[in-house]
């Protein structure tokens, strides 16, 4: 399949710039170039699964890497609370094709 690359796939191989803080094997951890909240992260599988329809078994680790993940930048942001969000598909409001989870606290 060739398949455009994602402006997030092209972040993670430092095409583009991002404020990245914080990266691994599986993933990595930008601050959303337009916030909807005082901290608003996103969190990136580094493989570019398009979205959640897409996912298969062969993926729980990285979405329970991700998941794990986030109270951890949360309580390094000094956040005490937060929200996620993950859009799927055109209507639900997904505009980048390349699963991400919204961090979103004030
Ligand atoms: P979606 O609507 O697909 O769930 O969210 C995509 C998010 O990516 C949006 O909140 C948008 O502001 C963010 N975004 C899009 N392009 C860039 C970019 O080049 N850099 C960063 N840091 N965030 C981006």
């Amino acid at each position: 399949m060739n398949q455009e690359k994602s402006i997030f796939s092209k972040i993670i191989d430092r095409e583009i710039p991002a404020d990245i803080i914080h990266e691994d094997e599986k993933c990595i951890v930008i601050h959303d170039i337009n916030p909807r909240a005082r901290i608003h992260l996103l969190v990136i599988p580094k493989k570019p699964i398009p979205t959640l329809f897409d996912l298969g078994p062969e993926d729980k680790d990285i979405m329970a890497h991700m998941m794990l993940l986030l109270p951890q930048l949360a309580t390094a942001q000094g956040l005490d609370g937060f929200r996620t969000q993950i859009n799927t598909g055109e209507s639900g409001g997904q505009e980048v094709f390349h699963i991400h989870i919204h961090l979103l606290g004030n």
